[in-house]
């Protein structure tokens, strides 16, 4: 199975990502992850991409292309994957399908701006296993601490209301086209990412025919 997630920063992909890798056994590739691997690391790919990143403005089509390309072709991706945060343009969806033919399903996470913004600020990460949490609605049994592995939780750099804007306004620059794109292969499925997360996962769970 070859499945897209869409949704602006902090709709829950993330989290509904994990969930579907351990259903259906699939590979994940967040290119976010791939990138704040890269700049963690220094990377020449990394230095590049810090700029645009820390700005909430997208990397070039290019780059993030020749990274997914180069993901699609390792090994575990041959049981079927997932996308989270690619594509993001209509560019990139049109090389995707280039690439692979085409996606089973793209699922949209759909969430009103306000909450974004409130869930973004209080998102916290897990550096290690990559668990998500939020402060507010969905915190770890200790503060500041993963319940999964015990590491010491972190706040993504661009996960401040200024950046967050931008990113936000980012996404509805070009989501429109993207949603646009699967709508037409028959291929989206829109979710309502207001809903408690067990009840998004059981939709969409519901909607790839469990
Ligand atoms: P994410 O973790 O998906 O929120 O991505 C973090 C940042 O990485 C984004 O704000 C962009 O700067 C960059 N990025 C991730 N995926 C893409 C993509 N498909 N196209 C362009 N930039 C991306």
């Amino acid at each position: 199975m070859k499945l897209v997630l869409i949704g602006a920063p902090a709709a829950g992909k993330g989290t509904q990502a994990r969930r579907l890798i351990d259903k259906y056994n699939l590979a994940y590739i967040s290119t976010g992850d791939i990138l704040r691997e890269q700049v963690s690391k220094g990377t020449e790919l990394g230095l590049k991409a810090k700029e645009v990143m820390d700005a909430g403005k997208l990397v070039s089509d290019e780059l993030i292309i020749a990274i997914v390309k180069d993901r699609l072709s390792e090994d575990d991706c041959k049981v079927g994957y997932i996308l989270d945060g690619f594509p993001r343009t209509d560019v990139q969806a049109q090389k995707l399908d280039e690439l692979i033919g085409s996606v089973d399903r793209a699922i949209y996470i759909k969430v009103p701006d306000d909450v974004l913004l409130t869930r973004l600020t209080a998102r916290e990460t897990c550096p290690d296993c990559g668990a998500i949490y939020n402060k507010i609605s969905s915190p770890s049994k200790e503060a500041g601490v993963c319940d999964v592995c015990g590491a010491k939780l972190t706040q993504r750099k661009d996960d401040n209301m200024e950046t967050g804007l931008v990113r936000l306004k980012t996404f509805h620059d070009t989501a429109d086209a993207l949603i646009d794109h699967y709508a037409k292969q028959g291929k989206l499925f829109e979710v309502d990412g207001l809903a408690d997360i067990d009840e998004v996962t059981n939709e969409i769970f519901k909607n790839l025919g469990e």
